[in-house]
Order: structure tokens, then sequence, then C-alpha cells
């Protein structure tokens, strides 16, 4: 399907109503998961992965995802959703001291209606400095060396250097 803004997508996706993308072939993140797909991870354990966003909305940006597959919050179980937020806490502590920031958003959307772009339910972790506040801004690209010095900070302030 062809969107007005031209980008191609695959199957408009309502939630609840199953994903066109299955397994860890077609996932990005399962792929980061199971490392086959390059990422900057600054946190991990049994059930959860940190990693920066590839298009950051500021440095420091940061997404937080379950390990097992699953699109949406609704395809989770309620411990396993709050894991991933108490995951989300620890590593928002460490992406707003890295960033100099001055706070920190949660988004979380579920649904391609809500801008879920991934099909593989994730925490975005935005650090926000007080000169933005009130402005979302555009996604940025960082450079190779910005991104793995702002990992490597994250990574040791998680205590996972
Ligand atoms: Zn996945």
């Amino acid at each position: 399907m062809v969107r007005t803004n031209g980008q191609v997508a695959g199957p408009y996706r309502r939630i609840g109503r199953g994903s066109p993308l299955k397994g860890a072939g077609d996932c990005i993140f399962c792929q980061i998961v199971s490392k086959t797909a390059p990422s900057n991870i600054v946190y991990e354990d049994e059930k959860y992965v940190a990693f920066l966003d590839t298009f950051p909305f500021s440095r420091g940006h940061t997404l937080v995802c379950p390990k097992e597959h699953g699109e949406t919050i609704w395809d989770m179980k309620e411990t396993d959703v709050a894991g991933l937020f108490r995951v989300a806490s620890k590593v928002s502590r460490a992406v707003v001291s890295a960033a100099g920031a001055d706070g920190f958003r949660f988004v979380q959307n579920n649904g391609e209606a809500a801008n879920q772009v991934v099909a593989h339910v994730h925490v975005h972790v935005i650090p926000v400095k007080m000169e933005d506040k009130g402005r979302f801004g555009d996604r940025k690209r960082l450079s190779k060396p910005e991104m793995d010095e702002t990992a490597k900070i994250i990574r040791a302030k998680m205590g996972q250097a």
C-alpha cells in the first residue's frame, strides 16, 4: 500500500487484529534481540533489552522492549508489562544522566494509527533539555562515533560496561 506521504507500508494494521509481521525473520527488533542486526545495546537482562533509537529525537533516545515478540502491550502478560516499565524507569535515569537532560518522556505507541512503526512492543525513553521544553522536533541522524559514545556512557551508568 502506498501512503500519501510516499512511504510504502505493508497491509494496514489495526490493534488486536493480528500482524502481518510474524516471528524473528521479519521483525527488526527480534533481529536486534538475537544480535543478527546491528544496534547499540545499552542494557540487557533475561527478558528485556534496551538500545539506542537509530533516528533519535534527541541524543540518548533509547528504546526498551521485551525479548519475546509481541506486537503491542495487549500481547503481553501484565506482569511482563510491569517488568518492561520497571526496566524503562531504570534506563531513564541512565539516559537522563548521560544526556545531561532535565526531564524525559516515555512514549509507548500501540497500533499503526498511534504511530507505532515497528510491530514489536517498545517504550521510547526520550531525554529532554529545558531549552527544548514543549518541542518535539525532528528525528536526527547521529554519526556512528556519536552513537557508540552515547551508548557506552549509558551502558556504564547502567552498570553494563
Ligand atoms: Zn519482534
